[in-house]
């Protein structure tokens, strides 16, 4: 028989394929990779490399909606009988998002709320019109101490939600919606957002996916996101392979640029990756410390109400 039959068929196919990868699903440029900046103190146990938007090229216009990004890498904390943290102050404006791989916080605010993060946990808190809170390690994990390690995301409010009521989102880490990848224990675990199909539990105000990626040494996955979407992860564990060509080390933050749609991640050693991708809202910032509004004078509005005790009491 012949070695090689013409098939129009199946080069159809494969022209069509092709086509649909290179064209209508093209691979995201990388814009670049973030070594973690020097770390600074939150409080007197959180020890945070600010990666959005104190580093050049991750500032609040270039990462909308995301305002603020704090990395603690995996540091160990010593066994003490005074729990650490940051004591009570205001946010007003938008969400801060917190999510614990090591360690346990302890939260409390002026809307009523308080809990405790654990392992895997993301507490999704929308401050919205104003609130106080408080954040410490949990006391029992603090009296025996241990490895920390977390991110706290801020994510932008649309102007017309900024006067919301206060709301918090106590997400467990048991209730993320898991996509395994075929045939071993690779999965995605979504916190917000979609994947695959598979929907977050984590109420947003705009379009934002939010999720981990938990890979074996040698899993790979696929993503894709739109191209104008603001998207970027960071390495809390292991180290990847972007495309299967760019090495990304742990505790490095790779930012997208808004061309192309895919990328895949292949895990060169047991890795968790955070990945977050949302619709930029193109709207105004005026921002200065917990406060982020659309104008200045919105600004000095929320730190007159502030003042005032407008968000509540919370005792420290
Ligand atoms: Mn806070």
């Amino acid at each position: 028989f012949p070695l090689y039959t013409f098939h129009p068929q199946r080069t159809f196919i494969t022209t069509y394929l092709l086509l649909f990868k290179t064209v209508i699903m093209k691979l995201k440029r990388i814009e670049a990779i973030f070594t973690p900046p020097a770390s600074h103190m939150v409080g007197d146990g959180f020890k945070v490399h600010q990666f959005i938007p104190s580093v050049k090229g991750l500032d609040m216009k270039r990462m909308d909606p995301f305002l603020m990004l704090d990395y603690n890498a995996k540091q160990h904390v010593e066994a003490s009988s005074k729990p650490k943290g940051v004591g009570v102050h205001p946010h007003r404006g938008f969400e801060t998002v917190t999510l614990a791989y090591k360690g346990r916080i302890a939260h409390h605010d002026s809307a009523g709320n308080a809990g405790v993060i654990g392992e895997g946990d993301v507490q999704w808190m929308t401050a919205a019109s104003g609130v106080l809170h408080k954040e410490y390690y949990e006391e029992e994990w603090a009296r025996k101490g241990g490895d920390f390690q977390m991110v706290q995301l801020w994510v932008n409010l649309p102007r017309k939600y900024k006067e919301e009521r206060p709301r918090y989102q106590a997400l467990a880490s048991n209730d993320f919606e898991r996509v395994y990848l075929s045939g071993n224990n690779s999965y995605i675990e979504i916190i917000a957002g979609e994947y695959a199909g598979k929907k977050g539990k984590a109420m947003t105000f705009s379009p934002i996916h939010l999720m981990n990626a938990r890979l074996t040494q040698g899993d790979k996955a696929e993503f894709s996101f739109p191209k104008d979407y603001t998207t970027f992860l960071l390495v809390i564990e292991g180290n990847i392979y972007i495309n299967e060509s760019v090495d990304v080390k742990a505790d490095h933050l790779l930012l997208f640029a808004y061309e192309g749609e895919t990328f895949s991640i292949t895990a060169s050693k047991n890795s968790v990756v955070l990945i977050v991708s949302g619709e930029p809202l193109k709207e105004s910032i005026a921002a200065y410390g917990p406060f982020v509004m659309n104008t200045q004078k919105e600004l000095v509005q929320a730190f007159e109400d502030f003042n005032k005790g407008k968000y509540g009491i919370l005792n420290d």
